[in-house]
């Protein structure tokens, strides 16, 4: 530990993001760096070098993960930012994360959650301490193409290009395999691309980049092709010595009440996904993309998806936002049954709820709402939606009922209605026309840390195995199915 007194002198302190009322004013990233190198270092001082460093431990408990289910080495790397020792700092970050610049950015971070210093204090700046290392090393020009000396002959198809088959193939590529990505999008890069928007994540500065360094190493892309309809799964199967599948959990919750097929209410996904790819085509000159302009929106679901519809209807000038959300807002600080090192189930603002409040004065979320009916206009429109609101009470066996509270009906005009309620599993599209055994939730059954489905050669990884989940999981998977498959091809392996 370079600074035994580092936590003791300085407190946490993150850059400034873009005011929200100028950064709606466009679609870049509203995340800041530090302007001072000596800022950076201060935070990389807080790190304890805790002998037992729960934030790289990547465990699941009640709740939600704890610590970097990557195992990012994150004392090290914190001491070679105090010492000003990047170079050093890149290489280490490198050894169990082939895209920092993803996670620095959009992971929620539950290393920070795990963090011992959290016990007490503001926990260390992991996640901006992350992104500030991978960037100086773009910066720099460390980050190089480093093809692979030797190919081993072996051919591999990876399905779908989000981050799970992204970090497969870049692990595959490294051990010398040649891999063929397989994306029915038009762009690669899976919900990095088309989901999270782009003021948390750039496109062409962030994904693409690495997207060109990957195919500038050798791995090929293919987009506009979907496996099981453009070509068959069966094909890919006799055509590739393996298969790895990382087609996502793509199915959205649907809203099984009336006024559901009214015109203006849709998928959260098929607004955001049109969004990003009229912006990327023409600065949404084209108008391919459903504007929440002047309307009033009502964004049902209280999570992250909920909050990127937020900050995309604000940045399209809506008339109001409403998010409605079914549970109860979290308590401010940690309740007494979520103790360190769990997820901490606190209230937080993200950075949609924050803009919502800049322009309209208000959060936008509404807690303990059900939502019952949408009601159309004359031209088949939704106009209003009908809502109660609900208490939550446990029933026979510890079951949580949802009960409506009477005198609690409301109705609000909606124009557009965005629904946010998560994610049911995979398509079936892949499912059916392999015969893939899922498990009791729908997704693809195989074993985490072997990947293996009920097919010979073929693997799966990602949303796909464990259900819509995080970035970071999602890379965590791939070099994971990446180590099977090389195991499975090759006798043995030397990857992680
Ligand atoms: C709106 C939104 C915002 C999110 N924000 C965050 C966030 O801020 N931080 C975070 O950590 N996580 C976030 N997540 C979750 C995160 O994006 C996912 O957990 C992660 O992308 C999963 O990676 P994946 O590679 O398994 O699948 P995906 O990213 O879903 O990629 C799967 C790809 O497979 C392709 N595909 C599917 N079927 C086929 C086929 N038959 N043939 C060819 N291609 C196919 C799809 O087109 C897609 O591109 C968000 C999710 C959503 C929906
Ligand atoms: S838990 Fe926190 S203080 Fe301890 S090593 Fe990890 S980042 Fe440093």
């Amino acid at each position: 530990m370079g600074k035994p007194t580092g936590f003791m002198e300085y407190q946490r302190e993150l850059p400034a993001d873009r005011a929200p009322l100028e950064r709606i004013k466009d679609w870049r990233e509203f995340h800041l760096h530090f302007e001072r190198e000596a800022e950076s270092r201060e935070q990389g001082a807080r790190c304890m070098e805790c002998g037992i460093p729960f934030c790289q431990t990547g465990q699941m408990l009640p709740g939600g993960a704890s610590g970097c289910p990557v195992h990012n080495l994150i004392p090290e790397w914190n001491d070679m930012i105090f010492r000003g020792l990047w170079k050093e700092a890149f290489e280490r970050l490198r050894m169990t994360n082939n895209f920092p610049e993803f996670t620095g950015r959009v992971c929620p971070a539950p290393c920070e959650g795990s963090c011992t210093l959290g016990i007490n204090e503001p926990p260390v700046t992991i996640k901006l301490n992350e992104v500030s290392i991978i960037d100086k090393a773009f910066e720099e020009g460390w980050v190089k193409a480093e093809p692979p000396t030797e190919r081993t002959g072996k051919t591999i198809a990876v399905v779908g290009s989000g981050p799970a088959g992204l970090a497969c193939a870049d692990q595959l590529n490294k051990a010398g395999h040649t891999v063929t990505v397989y994306e029915r999008a038009d762009r690669i890069g899976g919900l990095l691309m088309y989901g999270i928007p782009n003021m948390k994540l750039d496109k062409q500065d962030i994904v693409q980049r690495r997207v060109d360094l990957m195919a500038a190493e050798g791995v090929n892309f293919v987009t506009g092709m979907e496996v099981g309809k453009d070509v068959s799964a069966e094909q890919l199967r006799s055509d590739f010595d393996a298969v790895v599948l990382c087609a996502g959990a793509t199915q959205p919750r649907d809203l099984p009440v009336e006024g559901r097929n009214l015109k203006g209410v849709h998928f959260a996904m098929d607004f955001l996904s049109a969004n990003t790819k009229s912006l990327l085509d023409s600065g949404l000159a084209d108008g391919h993309y459903i504007s929440a302009k002047g309307l009033d929106v009502i964004v049902i679901g209280g999570g992250d998806t909920g909050t990127d519809c937020v900050g995309t209807s604000v940045r399209h000038g809506c008339k109001s936002v409403t998010q409605l959300e079914i549970m109860p807002r979290a308590p401010d600080a940690r309740a007494a049954d979520n103790p360190w090192p769990e997820w901490p189930r606190v209230h937080k603002v993200d950075y949609g709820q924050e803009e919502a409040a800049a322009v309209f004065g208000r959060d936008p979320r509404d807690y303990l709402i059900s939502t019952k009916k949408l009601i159309g206009d004359e031209n088949g429109h939704v106009k209003e939606i009908h809502t109660v609101g609900v208490r939550w009470e446990q029933g026979a066996g510890g079951r949580m009922n949802l009960i409506e509270v009477e005198g609690t009906e409301e109705v609000l005009p909606a124009q557009l209605v965005l629904l946010a309620m998560g994610f049911t599993g995979p398509e079936k599209t892949l499912v059916d026309a392999l015969t893939l055994d899922t498990d009791p939730r729908g997704n693809v059954k195989a074993d985490y840390g072997k990947y293996t489905t009920n097919l010979p050669g073929v693997f799966a990884a990602g949303d796909m195995r464990r259900g819509q989940s995080l970035v970071v999981w999602a890379i965590n998977e791939g070099r994971e199915a990446a180590r099977e498959c090389d195991r499975f091809l090759m006798g043995k392996t030397y990857l992680p």
